[in-house]
């Protein structure tokens, strides 16, 4: 009896090439892979980082690709700087000529033709958002509606853009309820939508209900756990939904 083929995704060697402050929680730490010299990126699509853990165990932490650079191979993450987890640790202590490993690209997000966008999640997400956003086709209505603690974690967005900054301003993060008043507020739009919604897991799933109750298809909505409230990251091998 054969045994069953088993695939693995392939780990990819990188070493940071520059890194820079973009706001005072998030710092953009640039890798370069010579596997990703004439690799094309969609949208939002991530790595999943390699790290370690203060006792040195390997965990994985994925990040968006918020530019790539084929023809040299090079890949911008923007990582929010929330905390003591090995991907922020990492995030804000990363230096040009450090070895990082990890796998990708990967990632379902597809963009799908749609009279109106709206895309939906806390800071952990503004790079996907933004990559989305500039992907999309200047003259379809977007509307960004991004969560932040306060007006010093906001990013710039493309100018076809209509931004919605909502603001914690020391409220708990990772829950709905700021959010869902900002898209409440919002008249729906004529015409089909198609909704991206990427944050804390439950939170994405309760806006789901919202958006669904506001008349757009269970189908038209993408919902991405990017983390879990109170909850680290999994270690290497599955988890339900990721
Ligand atoms: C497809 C995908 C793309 C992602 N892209 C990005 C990205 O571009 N930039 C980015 O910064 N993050 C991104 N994330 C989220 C990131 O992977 C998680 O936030 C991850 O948990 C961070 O790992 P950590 O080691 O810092 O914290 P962990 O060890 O996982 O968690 C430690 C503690 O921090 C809390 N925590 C985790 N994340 C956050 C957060 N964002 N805000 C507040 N508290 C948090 C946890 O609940 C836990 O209590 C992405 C996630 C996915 C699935």
């Amino acid at each position: 009896m054969s045994s069953p083929v088993v695939r693995r995704s392939p780990t990819h060697a990188a070493r940071v090439v520059a890194t820079a402050q973009l706001t005072p929680r998030m710092r953009r730490v640039t890798v370069q892979a010579d596997a990703m010299i004439g690799v094309v990126t969609r949208p939002a699509q991530d790595v999943e980082l390699f790290l370690r853990e203060d006792g040195g165990r390997r965990v994985k932490r994925r990040y968006t690709i918020r530019h790539a650079r084929p023809d040299i191979g090079e890949l911008d993450l923007d990582v929010l700087l929330h905390g003591h987890g090995p991907g922020a640790t990492w995030g804000a202590s990363a230096e040009p000529g450090d070895s990082v490993e990890f796998q990708g690209p990967r990632g379902k997000l597809e963009l799908t033709a749609a009279d109106w966008h709206l895309l939906a999640g806390d800071e952990s997400a503004l790079p996907a958002i933004a990559a989305v956003c500039e992907a999309l086709p200047r003259d379809v209505r977007a509307l960004a509606f991004v969560e932040v603690d306060d007006e010093s974690d906001e990013l710039p967005l493309p100018a076809s853009t209509q931004p919605h900054w909502v603001h914690r301003r020391g409220a708990d993060i990772g829950t709905p309820t700021l959010l869902r008043a900002a898209i409440d507020a919002l008249p729906t739009p004529p015409g089909s939508g198609h909704a991206y919604l990427m944050g804390e897991t439950r939170s994405m799933v309760a806006l789901r209900a919202v958006l669904e109750a506001r008349g757009v298809a269970h189908d038209a909505i993408f919902v991405k756990g990017y983390w879990n409230i109170g909850r680290p990251d999994r270690i290497e091998g599955r988890s339900p939904g990721r």
